[in-house]
């Protein structure tokens, strides 16, 4: 039986000692406004421990995702049976995480978004989402910091893939307003590992003890690993997933040994953009000894990218006729050709015979005009959604410690969008 504190007095004195031994009472405190500060919630367990209650609650407001770890402090610590609840968008994580720090139980919805409190998961989510019974004290938590986070599809990609081969961890969505707070906040050796959304990269990246070479030259980061020393490092898996997929590519067209060097190395690399996407591609591609020219619209950022890669830059319309050899390797990671204009394309057919290969960045839809033209013309086309694909591959390894389950990743995708990703 759950009563209110506020009425909890009146209750006992009702019942008048008269509880069935098989009944246990929960006596509740509800916060609707925030969640107060360590002290004063450590006052009303005790107040609440002091009516003679079975079990303490004390369910709170989050007004930032940093509030949860005041109530993690106190479950952890309790000595009687407690449930410790933030309620609201931002106390997600306490609802899942529960488990770990030792609270009593938590609550789920039989309807998703049929909910008796905010932020409420369904039972279903909690279960075979989150794994919820086989969370403990030793689970490393992992997640995705962005804003807004709800509809990251990430949870159901690396939840399944821990949990298929063993691993001891968790990973949730971060509901971040500060990344600096809530990285000074969740500084114990339990949080260990995480993916950036916008907006958050170039906060990550400025939060970083130590970054990736690359993921420095390129100047944001999209996974961040602490290491056992707690020294937060950054990379930048983005062009490591868009890299790997395009020597993938090369490598089944050219049916060469996979452990021979980089198939780019020497290769005239075409990068279509100079944004983010464009960046990491560039960057990748000096890595592996590509020759790089960076085609943009705006003849300045493709300069200013190209000068940082030691390759040449031209306009997106000089991109028409310049073929100074056969067999080159094109990237496009300009939003052309994206939902909804899958009509546009951001480089004719006639200029498509003198490439190799064509990777496109955009994964909406799958099959763009580009790589449906260059299949047409000849070349070996590489999907945006591997670039995806390969991303999570390497931030699996990097949060787990453990070869990639790749079929598995590819099923839970396909499984979870209708675009394949
Ligand atoms: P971004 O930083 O905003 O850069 C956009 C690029 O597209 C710029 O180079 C811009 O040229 C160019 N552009 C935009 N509209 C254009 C137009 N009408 N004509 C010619 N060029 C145009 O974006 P981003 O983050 O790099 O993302 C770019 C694309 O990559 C998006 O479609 C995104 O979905 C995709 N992406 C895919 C993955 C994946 O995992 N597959 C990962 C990241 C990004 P200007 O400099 O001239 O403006």
């Amino acid at each position: 039986i759950d009563v209110e504190l506020q009425v909890a007095h009146d209750f006992y004195k009702t019942i008048q000692g008269k509880k069935p031994e098989k009944v246990k009472i929960i006596v509740s405190s509800h916060n609707y406004q925030n969640t107060p500060s360590l002290e004063e919630i450590g006052n009303l367990v005790a107040r609440i421990q002091a009516t003679g209650a079975d079990i303490v609650k004390v369910a709170t407001t989050a007004v930032d995702i940093t509030d949860s770890a005041r109530i993690f402090q106190v479950l952890v610590h309790s000595q009687v049976p407690m449930i410790g609840l933030v309620m609201g968008d931002r106390g997600f994580i306490s609802r899942i995480l529960s488990a770990k720090f030792g609270g009593f139980l938590t609550f789920g919805s039989i309807e998703a978004g049929v909910v008796s409190a905010p932020g409420q998961p369904s039972i279903k989510d909690l279960l075979d989402l989150y794994n919820f019974r086989l969370l403990g004290p030793d689970t490393k938590v992992h997640g995705v910091i962005g804003n807004p986070i709800g509809h990251s599809k990430s949870p159901h990609l690396y939840n399944p893939a821990f949990k298929s081969v063993n691993f001891n961890g968790i990973y949730l969505p971060l509901l971040v307003d500060n990344v600096a707070n809530f990285l000074k906040t969740y500084s114990s050796p339990d949080f260990v590992g995480y993916s950036y959304t916008i907006p958050h990269k170039e906060a990550g990246f400025n939060c970083c003890d130590e970054i990736d070479p690359i993921a420095k030259e390129i100047g944001a980061i999209s996974c961040m690993i602490k290491r056992p020393d707690g020294n937060l490092m950054g990379y930048n898996v983005d062009y490591l997933g868009a890299i790997a997929a395009i020597e993938e590519g090369l490598r089944a067209s050219n049916g060469a040994s996979p452990v021979s060097g980089s198939p780019l190395a020497g290769k005239l690399f075409v990068v279509m953009g100079a944004g983010g996407a464009g960046k990491a591609l560039a960057f990748g591609g000096k890595e592996k000894g590509a020759r790089v020219v960076v085609a943009n619209r705006t003849y300045d950022k493709a300069k200013q990218l190209a000068n940082k890669v030691g390759g040449e830059a031209i306009t997106l319309a000089e991109l028409e006729n310049f073929h100074p050899e056969d067999g080159m390797i094109l990237a496009n990671t300009t939003s052309v050709g994206m939902k909804p204009k899958i009509e546009d394309t951001p480089l004719s057919k006639k200029a498509l015979k003198h490439y190799s290969l064509v990777f496109d960045a955009i994964y909406t839809p799958k099959l763009t005009r580009l790589l449906r033209e260059a299949q047409e013309s000849g070349a070996t086309i590489v999907y945006g959604t591997e670039m995806f694909i390969n991303q999570a591959f390497v931030q699996f390894e990097k949060f787990s410690g453990l070869p990639a389950p790749k079929q598995l990743i590819r099923d839970t995708l396909a499984r979870n969008t209708k675009e394949g990703i």
